[in-house]
């Protein structure tokens, strides 16, 4: 077979242990098509390109057209998952000088460039990619906590330039600058929540999926069929299943601007405040469709009407039917309601036409903590002892909030472990730094408090 210059490959997810490490898994014949082999680079070009080092599929995928990518290659690509990409044998040219920030507003840095060139060694990248130093598992280098205070987590930044342009490897050599500051990429990829950040839910995803992400990328399959797509979802569940992350996630996978209403917050206290702020929502969204609403709490906004004591909530409930009915089908708009008491809400909101599709958002099991627990902890320097299986055992009935809460405070005892031997005024040494591993025992005495 002559190798070609290009291949049309179809995204399908990386498995979220694999995230992060800057690899794509495709068939050994889609690599002998491009002329390359495992560990050579691929350029992927969605509607947007970036670049990647070439794996051999799961046992599953052999001889299929797909090509896996983890979260932040989608956003990099500018592809989702069921889309095409094009994709190409490429060459990184090293990088003299590599300009990196932080990909999230509310966090500031003043680290050293240093540390992160040889958390990124070697990994390709194209300016405007976000990337993780979650490969920092692979490489463990103690010197990236450097950076105060989120050195224990995964940090996302923004490669702002590259010397010389396109696809580059940083080396040994490259000088890494690191701006302290957020830094809104040129074209606006928003990677804080993807797939990969979810944890135990199952099929609970591919239902939002199919009900959220299917309509509000290809209107044009309902209009063909001549069927109405979905205007409203609603997902029950406790509090801090990830509901919240859920939907932001399926708004950044599909390009679609999120808007977040707090149930509670909305109750405005002068005449008519709610409803104005509601239908202003709604004429933002539509204004920038695709969107997504997400109205979190949306009992304590629309409670049954029988139960409703005050007159406020009676009129946010028919301002919220009112606004429903009045989405066109093909505005391209999802509304996604949350809440954790199945039976609490207005029924009228639950008729054909508004709220009429339900997704349960369960209390994770083991398996599902333990997928959770691998989340929270990605790019944390995990002693050897330390054992997620274990800790997903005992964690019975702890949602994944609380798992995150969990991670947190014992990532805070392996730091409360060193500081006696810091002195802060003039920086951790790298011997220091290097003892800085979360153990189990910093698990078990966070279960404890
Ligand atoms: P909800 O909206 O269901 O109350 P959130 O989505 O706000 O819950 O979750 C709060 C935080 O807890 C998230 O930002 C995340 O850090 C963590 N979390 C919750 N559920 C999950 C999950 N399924 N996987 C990973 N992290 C989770």
């Amino acid at each position: 077979m002559p190798v070609s210059d290009d291949l049309t490959l179809q995204v399908a997810n990386m498995r979220p242990q694999d995230a992060g490490a800057s690899i794509a898994r495709m068939s050994a014949a889609s690599m002998t098509k491009i002329g390359i082999g495992e560990g050579d680079l691929v350029e992927l070009i969605g509607r947007r390109h970036t670049a990647a080092i070439a794996m051999r599929p799961y046992e599953e995928d052999h001889g299929l057209n797909i090509i896996r990518l983890d979260g932040l290659q989608r956003v990099n690509a500018g592809a989702s998952s069921g889309d095409h990409v094009e994709v190409r044998k490429a060459e990184a040219r090293p990088a003299t000088r590599v300009v990196l920030a932080p990909a999230q507003k509310n966090l500031v840095l003043q680290g050293s460039g240093e540390a992160l060139q040889r958390t990124f060694l070697h990994l390709p990248m194209v300016a405007g990619d976000v990337v993780s130093t979650s490969v920092q598992q692979r490489v463990r280098d103690p010197r990236l906590l450097n950076l105060p205070a989120y050195g224990l987590q995964e940090i996302r930044l923004v490669v702002v330039s590259t010397q010389p342009r396109g696809i580059v490897q940083m080396t040994a050599e490259t000088v890494v600058e690191l701006r302290p500051q957020f830094e809104e990429p040129k074209e606006a990829r928003r990677a804080d929540v993807t797939y990969d950040d979810i944890g135990g839910l199952g099929s609970s995803v591919e239902q939002v999926r199919e009900m959220v992400e299917l309509p509000l990328r290809h209107p044009e399959l309902f209009q063909r069929l001549g069927i109405d797509p979905p205007k409203g979802v609603l997902l029950y569940g406790p509090p801090g299943t990830g509901k919240t992350l859920l939907a932001r996630a399926v708004a950044n996978e599909t390009e679609a601007n999120f808007y977040h209403i707090a149930g509670p917050e909305i109750m405005g206290s002068r005449y008519g405040e709610s409803e104005e702020r509601l239908r202003q929502v709604f004429q933002e969204a539509s204004q920038n469709a695709p969107s997504i609403i997400f109205i979190d709490e949306i009992d304590s906004i629309a409670p049954k009407r029988e139960q409703v004591t005050g007159e406020v909530e009676r009129r946010i409930v028919a301002q919220l039917l009112t606004l429903m009915d009045g989405l066109e089908p093909r505005q391209n708009i999802v509304v996604i309601g949350a809440t954790n008491r199945r039976d609490a809400i207005d029924e009228a909101l639950r008729r054909p036409g508004r709220f009429d599709r339900e997704i349960v958002i369960g209390v994770p099991d083991q398996n599902g903590r333990r997928e959770v627990l691998a989340i929270h902890t990605r790019g944390m320097p995990l002693a050897e002892d330390t054992d997620l299986d274990e800790i997903a055992r005992t964690t019975f009935g702890f949602v994944g909030a609380d798992l995150g809460a969990l991670v947190r405070e014992a990532a805070m005892d392996a730091l409360r472990r060193i500081l006696p031997d810091i002195n802060l005024k003039e920086g951790i040494p790298t011997e220091v730094l290097e003892k800085l591993t979360v153990t189990q025992d910093d698990f078990t005495s966070a279960l404890k408090r």
